[in-house]
């Protein structure tokens, strides 16, 4: 249920409504975005909405027909906008995160933070933690890798978005991050997202490998209902027949989302392509559809790499990808 308030409702009215409920032993909570709001979560099936359309200042009560409450556009018409420092995530300059699949050495880390910074990167993907479909791949060179992280931070200015496999490496990481990601294995790790909804900074969450649109929306409700309200959806390519690519990217997710929810949605050309001759045409193909940003993977001898070689763009190439995009980024009102 999601009571939408009138615009000149006043403070002392939403307070009632929202105290009453809590009386009535249910679960409100507040959004003050442009429109002020309130949702239940949890079982409201007791309660009708000409009750609540009784208050003052209440416009109307809505019953959503979709289990998700906290995410979508009736709770908050307008898009959430995330401030990660400078940066704003969701508004009408495009977020570009960049780096590689992996940080490896301190020199292939802070060599690409530079690269991707000079083209225009905002966020430095900080993959310390990877997690690799064979236990015998490489897993990461964790908390070893701390040190790069800073000095690469030290150095370009960039945030970083590190990849958080399980609940212990949220708190390992707080203060060395800037941002977590969650990555399709883990977007239903419930005791994860859960966690992360209380870890008091921004979430990237990937869609998982055969998760519907319906599934990330509910993942990122865990979040957002554990107290977090700061999550960006990433489409990243699902599982189906087709093999010539790694994963099919759903471009049509893009435009759904938007239709559903009111987070900012971020495309992942990469790992979809799974070769780096696919990734432009994809990361084009996501601006176009709308997306609030991309994560491309860069790396500085993509070849050479220790995980994602095929995949990743060289610092020329993701140079050329980003001149090209400007172009596409501005056909659909966006800048970059
Ligand atoms: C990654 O970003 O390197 C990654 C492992 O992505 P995904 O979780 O989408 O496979
Ligand atoms: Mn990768």
């Amino acid at each position: 249920m999601i009571i939408v308030f009138e615009p000149k409702a006043t403070e002392a009215q939403v307070q009632h409504v929202f105290e009453r409920l809590q009386e009535w032993g249910f679960t409100p909570v507040l959004q003050e975005g442009e429109q002020i709001s309130i949702a239940i979560t949890g079982d409201s099936s007791a309660l009708r909405t000409q009750t609540l359309e009784a208050f003052d200042g209440v416009q109307k009560a809505v019953r959503l027909k979709e289990a998700y409450k906290l995410v979508s556009k009736e709770f908050k018409p307008e898009g959430t906008v995330i401030e990660l420092g400078d940066v704003k995530i969701g508004g009408k300059k495009l977020l570009m995160i960049a780096g590689p699949c992996s940080v490896e050495t301190e020199e292939q880390y802070v060599s690409t933070a530079r690269a991707v910074k000079k083209a225009g990167a905002q966020v430095l993907r900080a993959g310390i933690y990877k997690p690799r479909t064979s236990p015998y791949d490489f897993q990461g060179v964790g908390e070893r890798g701390f040190p790069w992280l800073k000095k690469a931070k030290d150095e370009t200015g960039l945030p970083l978005c590190a990849e958080v496999l399980d609940v212990a490496s949220i708190a390992k990481t707080k203060d060395h991050v800037d941002m977590y990601q969650v990555g399709a294995r883990n977007m239903q790790n419930y005791d994860l997202l859960r966690a992360l909804g209380k870890g008091g900074k921004p979430v990237l969450l990937k869609r998982g490998l055969s998760g519907t649109i319906k599934e990330l929306l509910l993942a990122a409700e865990y979040i957002m209902s554990s107290g977090n309200h700061d999550v960006m959806l990433c489409e990243r390519g699902i599982r189906t027949y087709e093999t010539a690519t790694r994963f099919t990217l759903d471009i049509g997710a893009v435009p759904v989302l938007h239709h559903d929810t009111h987070l900012p949605v971020i495309v992942d050309p990469s790992h979809p392509a799974g070769k780096r001759s696919l990734v432009g045409s994809m990361a084009k193909a996501g601006v176009a559809a709308g997306a609030d940003g991309l994560i491309v993977e860069v790396h500085p001898e993509p070849e050479k790499a220790w995980s994602d070689a095929a995949q990743q763009l060289t610092f020329d190439q993701f140079e050329q990808l980003m001149a090209e995009l400007k172009p596409v980024a501005q056909a659909v009102g966006r800048e970059l």
